[in-house]
């Protein structure tokens, strides 16, 4: 009699099973992480490469400087934006090698796929976060 069998490529296998000291889920993140870590160096030298040709040049007449003045102003914020996310950058990229990326740094709890899915670098728990943007708790990454 022929019998088919069920079990011989069963789809429930378990997947969860370590079987190599590289995690996967870590090696993404961590390539997400340098990608950005790329891109937010790479746009910052061209937000410094920016302002220099702006303060470059003063042969200009009042409304214009104070166009530039505000150029100058718009630069420099997204650049000091860009080197506070490019630190959040480089501290994901160390609690990967610490192994312990994924935990929330105030409370010490997971952070949640779905948050690191969006945003790989976040160093809280979007409880914590809330709390760090209502000034309720102290930002440990900003007074580091
Ligand atoms: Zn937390």
């Amino acid at each position: 009699m022929y019998v088919c069998k069920p079990t011989s490529s069963d789809p429930e296998e378990p997947f969860s099973v370590t079987r190599a000291s590289a995690n996967p889920k870590t090696r993404r993140f961590e390539d997400r992480l340098r990608q950005q870590q790329r891109h937010l160096e790479s746009s910052l030298l061209t937000a410094v490469q920016q302002g220099r040709q702006t303060v470059a040049d003063d042969t200009l007449d009042v409304a214009d400087q104070a166009v530039l003045s505000y150029q100058k102003e718009m630069i420099f914020s997204q650049g000091t934006e860009g080197h506070s996310q490019l630190s959040l950058v480089r501290l994901a990229l160390e609690r990967l090698h610490e192994g312990t990326f994924g935990e929330c740094l105030h409370c010490g709890r997971p952070i949640g796929d779905k948050r690191l899915e969006a945003l790989p670098w976040t160093p809280y728990c979007i409880d914590c976060q809330e709390k760090v943007e209502n000034g309720e708790i102290d930002d440990v990454v900003r007074a580091a």
